[in-house]
């Protein structure tokens, strides 16, 4: 049976020959057809050889070629796939943080099919630094004197530790030695940079005279670190920005303070918890100032960096600010967020980040009512919905103590667990991803907008929530 079974298998120039590959040649190169066939052909001469049962269907040209087809198309399908964040969590970093505003979006699309003038002086005809488009825009917007952008704020607190630090200490609170997700650990990125940590105080506790008794003639820079993801509380004391600028301005030392998610304007003002300002540390008196850009800012992954001029014109010099330069597509997007600050008449709706975290708590739940009845019947029976509070969370360790009451669907199912229902949204198309929260299954409507979001699509049946049978 299996000689006979491998003697049916057609050769590939057969396969090629026929008329629906002639289709597919059309839109993809030969090898990748030809590879495709192959693959076919070795995976049924494994099963023939296994002695398993082969339908002899299976082995003709149309089946052999609508399993190419097939093949061949969803291959292409990319990895990278859109995806519905019901989390409440409106900067997911795993979910790539804040959305575009529409006006970077479009300065995204043209930048990306049109000739710009990226390094490119219109006056002079000659060429001009890339950073110049966004570095004014921030002065603007921090009060700093100067400016700078590079990919990403890790980045940024690498290069200006080694631009203002190299081979020289630089004091640090021990409350402050933070890790951030993803492996961004501010000990290992100071070692990186090629300056000397000189921790200072204690995990709960430092003063200022833990700073000024650690300073010595090899000690280039005072850092502080907005300790984003968490917060001590109780018995805690950390010195404030303003008294570390006046210990820096009598030892001669520049200060730095890495804010993580800086804001550009002030969020209490819509009800949020404050996030600390850019302008309020630039006008405190520190030299050097970083923040990300696709944090509560809500443009795009970007390293801004803000403070004096001759600090930031050394960074700016530093050979490796070209090595973690932004690219076009990220200037473009974060002129347009940046020029929404100065001129939109409501950022609170034109900037996605904040559309959602301002969102009144009646929208929200309207969505999350609206989703019921169809989220429901695609669920079937066994399945429980319902509309009930819960808290959002801004994200990307910004405001990480500080929850935001919003309205979530839980699911619940007769004995189906939470981690088990949350699998199969996750299979659906496009995945769904919420967020489980004492054994419940939830999604968070905050940053859902069309309720048809929260309904799961399942192409396959085997992909469906209908529980396996006892
Ligand atoms: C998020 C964060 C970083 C890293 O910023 P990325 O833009 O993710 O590189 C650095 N420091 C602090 C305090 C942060 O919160």
């Amino acid at each position: 049976m299996g000689h006979d079974a491998f003697r049916e298998l057609p050769a590939v120039s057969r396969l090629l020959a026929h008329p629906r590959t002639e289709r597919l040649l059309v839109r993809f190169n030969r090898e990748y057809v030809v590879q495709g066939c192959r693959d076919i052909l070795d995976e049924l001469r494994r099963v023939i050889t296994q002695g398993r049962a082969v339908d002899p269907a299976e082995l003709q040209d149309e089946a052999i070629l609508t399993r190419l087809e097939s093949r061949l198309t969803t291959a292409g399908d990319a990895r990278l796939q859109r995806v519905v964040n019901a989390t409440g969590t409106v900067l997911h970093t795993n979910l790539g943080r804040a959305l575009l505003p529409q006006a970077a979006v479009d300065a995204v699309l043209q930048a990306a099919t049109q000739p710009v003038n990226l390094e490119y002086d219109l006056v002079q005809g000659q060429r001009g630094r890339r950073e110049e488009i966004v570095e004014d825009l921030l002065m603007r917007l921090t009060g700093a004197e100067a400016a700078t952008v590079v990919n990403n704020n890790a980045a940024a607190v690498l290069l200006a530790l080694n631009t203002m630090a190299y081979g020289k200490d630089v004091i640090v609170s021990r409350g402050e030695l933070i890790e951030i997700g993803g492996a961004f650990r501010i000990p290992e990125i100071m070692a990186r940079s090629g300056v000397v940590l000189k921790e200072v105080g204690t995990t709960n506790r430092t003063h200022l005279s833990d700073y000024e008794e650690a300073i010595t003639e090899r000690t280039a820079l005072l850092l502080k670190v907005h300790t984003s993801n968490y917060r001590i509380v109780g018995f805690v004391a950390e010195v404030v920005l303003a008294d570390l600028v006046a210990l820096g301005r009598t030892h001669g030392i520049p200060v730095m303070e890495d804010l993580g998610s800086g804001a550009l304007v002030d969020l209490s003002r819509y009800g949020l918890p404050k996030e600390p300002l850019v302008g309020d540390s630039i006008a405190v008196g520190a030299d050097i100032v970083t923040f990300s850009g696709d944090k509560v800012l809500g443009g795009p992954q970007a390293g801004l960096v803000a403070g004096r001029t001759d600090r930031v014109s050394a960074i700016s010099r530093n050979p490796l600010h070209r090595a973690l330069r932004c690219g076009k597509l990220t200037i473009a997007a974060l002129e347009a967020t940046l020029r929404l600050y100065l001129e939109s008449a409501s950022i609170a709706d034109d900037i996605p980040a904040l559309r959602a975290l301002t969102r009144p708590l009646a929208d929200i739940e309207d969505v999350a009512r609206r989703a019921l009845p169809a989220l429901a019947s695609a669920l079937g029976p066994g399945f429980r919905v319902s509309v009930q509070d819960a808290t959002s969370q801004t994200g990307s360790g910004a405001l990480p103590t500080d929850e935001i009451p919003t309205k979530a669907i839980v699911i619940e199912h007769d004995f189906l667990g939470a981690h088990r229902i949350a699998g199969r949204f996750r299979q659906a198309h496009p995945p769904i991803i919420g967020r489980i929260r004492d054994d419940w299954f939830l999604l968070d409507a905050r940053t859902i907008w069309d309720p048809l979001d929260l309904v799961p699509n399942w192409t396959d049946e085997l992909e469906g929530p209908a529980p396996p049978r006892p």
